[in-house]
């Protein structure tokens, strides 16, 4: 499977091992029994339902009081429903950006708004019940398919979980187990492959069909057929939301509206995939040169 940029440092360590798919703020320090760093302020009101406009103004952030900034004047804005694909090698920030917009940081300088509303003045459950996460390596509960399903949302009916495992293509592996949604999987079980944790973890964010989605592009390796099927399903999680994704493959990021390069803290170009291929700067360099080598190895695996 071709990378764009190798691998990457994954998502911030709080909720690295433990979340991969769309679960609230409760639920994640439910399961941490941590205390959250950002906390509702007096008088925080929650954020209305959300088209999924995001602007950071002049934002930078550093993780601790003695700690170097890591994030430098961050300033975008994003339309309702675009793609953004933020790349850049490991450490450069991405995640750091991601953080922020989930807010388990405040920014120490700027704001960061979504449809116009301050992040540090709305209550937290209000903001992450309208956000979906997607992590590399998908968390599954012990319990259920169907559990595992409904983590997305609570409330969904049968009808509801029954369009979700069609649109995410999950009914393909769900024919071939026993007992069908109701077969019993385990939190560190080997039940399920890489690949149809990573569908399950789709259908779990689709299911809470949330405004903005946050997604870091598994880089581990299935097979080809799998791999097709979460393309697929990609498309279709995708598709009428805001979704930054921490992209590592050449296809996620050409197609993005938005690619954003990040280096040192800094967005350092921004624009679709032909604007930065005009522009001529690290990007276009990056891309000729994986592309290169991706011709290559498609020769030798054909061998043409
Ligand atoms: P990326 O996602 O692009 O690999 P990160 O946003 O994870 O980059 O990291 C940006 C910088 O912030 C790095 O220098 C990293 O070491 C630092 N960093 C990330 N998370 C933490 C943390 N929890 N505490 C302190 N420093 C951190």
């Amino acid at each position: 499977l071709f990378r764009f940029w190798g691998p990457l440092s994954s998502l911030s360590k709080v909720y690295s091992q433990l979340l991969s798919a769309m679960v609230s703020a409760e639920r994640i320090f439910e399961i941490l029994d941590t205390e959250p760093e950002v906390k509702d302020r007096a008088g925080a009101k929650p954020l209305p339902q959300i088209a999924g406009k995001v602007t950071f103004t002049n934002a930078s952030f550093r993780y601790g009081p003695d700690s170097p900034d890591v994030l430098h004047g961050i300033d975008f804005t994003v339309k309702p429903g675009q793609r953004i694909a933020l790349v850049g090698p490991t450490g450069a920030g991405k995640s750091t950006i991601v953080n922020l917009l989930m807010r388990f940081y405040d920014p120490t300088g700027g704001q960061i708004e979504i449809d116009g509303h301050d992040l540090k003045h709305v209550t937290l459950s209000s903001l992450r019940s309208q956000m979906g996460i997607v992590l590399q390596d998908s968390f599954i509960f012990s319990g259920t398919i169907e559990e595992n399903l409904l983590y997305g949302n609570k409330h969904a009916t049968k009808e509801q979980v029954m369009d979700v495992i069609r649109s995410v293509r999950i009914d393909r592996f769900l024919d071939k187990m026993p007992d069908g949604l109701d077969t019993q999987v385990e939190e560190r079980g080997s039940k399920l492959s890489v690949g149809q944790r990573q569908l399950l973890a789709f259908g779990r964010v689709l299911l809470a069909d949330p405004r903005i989605l946050i997604l870091d592009e598994a880089t581990s390796s299935v097979d080809t057929e799998t791999e097709q099927h979460i393309q697929e399903a990609l498309q279709h999680l995708l598709k009428g939301r805001t979704a930054f994704i921490i992209a590592h493959r050449l296809s996620t990021i050409r197609d993005a509206d938005v690619i954003m390069v990040i280096q040192n803290g800094r967005i350092s170009e921004s624009g679709s995939h032909e604007e930065l291929l005009q522009t001529g700067g690290l990007y276009a360099n990056l891309y000729y040169n994986q592309y290169a080598m991706q011709q290559s190895i498609e020769k030798r695996a054909t061998g043409a």
